[in-house]
């Protein structure tokens, strides 16, 4: 059994990687498959008094499709790169949001569009800036890193390597949408900052763990408003605001970016979680019964040791904590083999969703959900 699955991995694996890059987490137990799902739309200042019943609803109804699509994916034993995928996609096309169609302007009235996308097996990512004319800059993302010669394009060569890669354009007034527009005029004309008229920042992402024990982390957005000078933030810096890595976790970020690229945000999270995993380990290890010799009476074995949901949701938090600490506002979801995909945030709302194998099935807006 073992040497058939050391087969297959050979088989999969892209020729130049040694096969112990594409290992799942320690814990991950083949005898004993489950997925998980995570989607955001955003965080900031979202609270009930200002939004309408009908806005209420179709915020939870886009949500509740992006988290269906991957959820149906990963049900049916589909890779967590799709998952992602299908969610953002989904997510890039409606307008609500701040990626793909309905992204915020710069300061010269343009859409310039940010999108990551990073492969937790083996931390092969892709990530592009400054897209004008892509429909869907996930998916520009995904063949930079499918290509795998470079990991973060920008610009005009970027848009020459997805004409060569054949993908779909869309004109100017696809991205383009009144109410960001008006976002725009009103931080020009009052002499207000993105923090002003982002309330609600609305970038989208994605996370996911497959049934095959591989987490993939997926980010897209048209970053802040009014943003000059060629200005990149956090969501296609691989680390900052889109991370993933099989032995720890995959994180998307949402908010100020020049703070969580600071704060490096999504690799603090993973490097912590395996920090905590670590120790657990090494606890576990020093509790076995010794022989006469000292010697350790068995081996323990990763599959006996357990983080808790809390546990992941601590470590979110005190990143979360020192981006504040920066001064920073936001939020990030992650997912990791350790229950249900976790939300942090330090915004009073963030539009996000979780599935699980186990039943989870939510979305939710405010704070206090
Ligand atoms: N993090 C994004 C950026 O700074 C903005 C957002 O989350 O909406 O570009």
């Amino acid at each position: 059994m073992k040497y058939c699955a050391l087969l297959l991995a050979l088989l999969v694996a892209p020729a130049l990687l040694p096969p112990e890059a594409l290992r799942a987490h320690d814990n991950y137990d083949p005898n004993e498959p489950r997925w998980s799902f995570a989607i955001h739309g955003g965080a900031g200042t979202i609270a009930r008094e200002n939004m309408t019943a009908e806005q209420d609803a179709e915020y939870r109804a886009a949500l509740q499709s992006a988290l269906d699509a991957g959820t149906a994916i990963l049900t049916a034993g589909g890779s967590a790169m799709d998952a992602v995928l299908a969610a953002i996609v989904l997510l890039e096309d409606d307008p609500k949001f701040n990626a793909g169609r309905g992204a915020v302007f710069t300061w010269e009235g343009e859409n310039e569009l940010d999108a990551a996308l990073m492969d937790g097996r083996d931390r092969s990512a892709g990530a592009v800036t400054g897209v004008k004319s892509i429909r869907n800059p996930i998916l520009l993302a995904r063949e930079v890193m499918k290509d795998g010669r470079h990991v973060f394009l920008s610009g005009s060569g970027a848009e020459e390597f997805a004409s060569q890669r054949g993908l779909e354009t869309a004109p100017p007034e696809w991205f383009a949408t009144e109410g960001r527009r008006e976002a725009l005029e009103r931080l020009k004309n009052e002499k207000l900052s993105a923090r002003d008229v982002d309330v609600k920042f609305g970038t989208v992402g994605a996370v996911a763990l497959d049934l095959e024990g591989n987490m993939v982390a997926g980010t897209s957005t048209g970053g802040l408003t009014g943003k000059r000078w060629g200005r990149i933030g956090d969501v296609p810096v691989i680390g900052a605001g889109t991370y993933a890595d099989n032995r720890d976790c995959a994180v998307s970020a949402t908010g100020q970016g020049e703070y969580f690229i600071r704060a490096v945000v999504g690799y603090s999270i993973c490097s912590r979680l395996s920090h905590k995993w670590r120790a657990e380990a090494a606890e576990a290890e020093a509790a076995v019964p010794r022989d006469s010799q000292g010697n350790p009476t068995y081996a323990v074995h990763a599959s006996e040791l357990w983080l808790e949901e809390e546990d992941v949701q601590a470590v979110a938090d005190a990143v979360m904590a020192d981006v504040k600490d920066l001064g920073g506002t936001g939020g990030v979801i992650v997912v990791s083999p350790f229950g249900p995909a976790i939300f942090s945030f330090n915004t009073p709302g963030m539009y996000r969703g979780r599935a699980t194998s186990a039943g989870v099935n939510e979305v939710a807006i405010y704070g206090d959900e």
